[in-house]
This record gives structure tokens, sequence and C-alpha cells, in this order.
């Protein structure tokens, strides 16, 4: 058992570019000057201005010529259910129903102690006791390792692990999709732990790719990020 009081880390594994070393956002301008065949305009630092005329009018359909594969680890099973509800991403996600869980590791917030004997517990004889998160998820793994040896499969043992459940998930967008998750997932009302992951995901592209995420502004001694226009 292994209790996990961070929020994951990330690992951008591709961004899109062109076959003849176009950058992810000249590939966005070789693109998006198909509209007026205005190529002829592309010279030494166009594209920068191309694409920060793109995005801030909002004409954000050319930016999708350009997409990032990122893999996110040690996250929880609750973080990868909020990034598959993006429809517009493609998500590989480690199973539940194959991988064993034997070795149960769980994620904790990081403002919360979980030795913290915080939880009383009734037994079904009546007795009550005193339980912390970490107690919890070790009473968890002896259920789930019990299931296993009484010949349950993966698939039918996992329906009683816990949300908090470490999980590993690689997603693939377009970077408008990335720009709408950043939207909503670096944002103050997103859960601490995607806002973490995303914040720090945002910071690493932003240092990648020049232009197209740069309307975000960090901020915060807990990091959140906001587009600025
Ligand atoms: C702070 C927060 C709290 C949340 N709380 C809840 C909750 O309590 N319960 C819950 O169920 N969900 C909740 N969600 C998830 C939320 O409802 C969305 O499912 C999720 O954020 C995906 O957003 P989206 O649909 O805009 O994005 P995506 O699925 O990534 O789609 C991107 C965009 O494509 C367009 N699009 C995609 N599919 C369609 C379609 N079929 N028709 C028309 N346009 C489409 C839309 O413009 C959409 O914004 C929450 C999300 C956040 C950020």
């Amino acid at each position: 058992m292994e209790i996990l009081q961070t929020a994951g880390k990330h690992q951008i594994l591709a961004i899109m570019v062109g076959l003849d070393g176009e950058t992810p956002i000249e590939l966005i301008e070789l693109a998006g000057r198909t509209a007026y065949q205005s190529q002829d305009k592309i010279s030494e630092g166009s594209a920068k201005k191309f694409v920060a005329m793109l995005r801030d009018r909002g004409h954000e359909s050319v930016i999708e010529h350009s997409a990032m594969t990122v893999g996110f680890s040690d996250v929880s099973r609750g973080l990868t259910h909020e990034y598959v509800r993006h429809r517009l991403m493609s998500p590989t996600e480690e199973s539940t129903r194959y991988v064993d869980e034997s070795n149960l590791r769980v994620v904790c917030p990081p403002d919360k102690d979980p030795d913290d004997r915080i939880a009383r517990i009734v037994l079904p004889d009546g007795h009550e006791i005193n339980v912390s998160f970490a107690q919890w998820v070790g009473l968890n793994e002896q259920m789930y390792r019990s299931l296993r040896q009484a010949e349950w499969v993966p698939e039918d043992a996992r329906q009683i692990l816990p949300i908090g459940i470490v999980a590993q998930i690689v997603v693939t967008c377009n970077f408008r999709e990335w720009r709408h998750i950043f939207e909503l997932r670096c944002s103050k009302r997103a859960h601490w732990e995607i806002r973490s992951v995303m914040v720090s995901l945002l910071a690493d592209v932003q240092s990648r790719v020049p232009v197209v995420f740069d309307d975000f502004k960090i901020d915060g001694s807990v990091p959140y990020a906001a587009k600025t226009s």
C-alpha cells in the first residue's frame, strides 16, 4: 500500500510538427494561409504574428492543425475520469479490468493528514473504531487481496477500489482542444489535483510552443491559470 500526496506528473510525448521541419506554429501558418493563398507572405517570424492574429480573433479552427500527446502518471482515477469527459481528446487509460491492484496506491489531498484517525467506523458487531485515511486504504487493500485469493479476477475485484486509486493515462488532441481543456481545468473552480497537473503542463507547453498558449497567465500561490483576453 502507498499513499501519494502529490498531484502526479505529466510528460509531453509528442508535439506535431511539419515533415519539412516546420515548427508547430509554422505548420499552422502554412495550413492557415491556404484560405487566402497568401503563402508568399511566409517569412522569418511571420508565423508568430499569424498565429497570434488567429488566436486573438478566435479563428481557432486553424490552430487545430497541430496536436500534442501527453502522458500523465500517478494521478487518481478520479482525475482520469475528468479527462475522459473531454470528447475531442483521445485517451488510453490503465485498465482496472486487467491490471492487478493488490499493491494499492491511492492519492490523498496534500493538505490532509492521511494518518489522522478522523473517521469513526461502526463494525458489524457494534464496536466502534477510529480509522485514518491510510488505515482505510490498508483495509481496502486487504479486501481486494482477499477477493483475488478467492479467485475473483481483477475486473470483478475492482468493484471495491476507491476513486483515489492511482492511474496512468495518455491523451492526444489538437491545440484548440488543449486550449479548451486548459481553460476549464486550470481554473480556480477546477479540482486541485487536475488543476495542479494542468498548470504544470501549461507552463511546460508555453516554454516549448510560442504564441498558441501565451494568452493564459499562471498566477497565485496555489497556481491557477486563466485566459487574459
Ligand atoms: C469545474 C468543473 C466542474 C464539473 N462538474 C461536473 C459535474 O458535477 N457533473 C458532470 O457530469 N460533469 C461535470 N463537469 C464536466 C463538464 O460538464 C464537461 O463534461 C467537461 O468539462 C467537458 O467539457 P466540454 O463538453 O466543454 O468539452 P469537450 O467534450 O472537450 O468538447 C469541447 C467543445 O466541443 C464542443 N462539443 C463537443 N461535443 C459536442 C456535442 N456533442 N455537441 C455540441 N458541441 C460539442 C463544445 O463546444 C465543447 O465545449 C465539470 C467540469 C468542470 C470544469
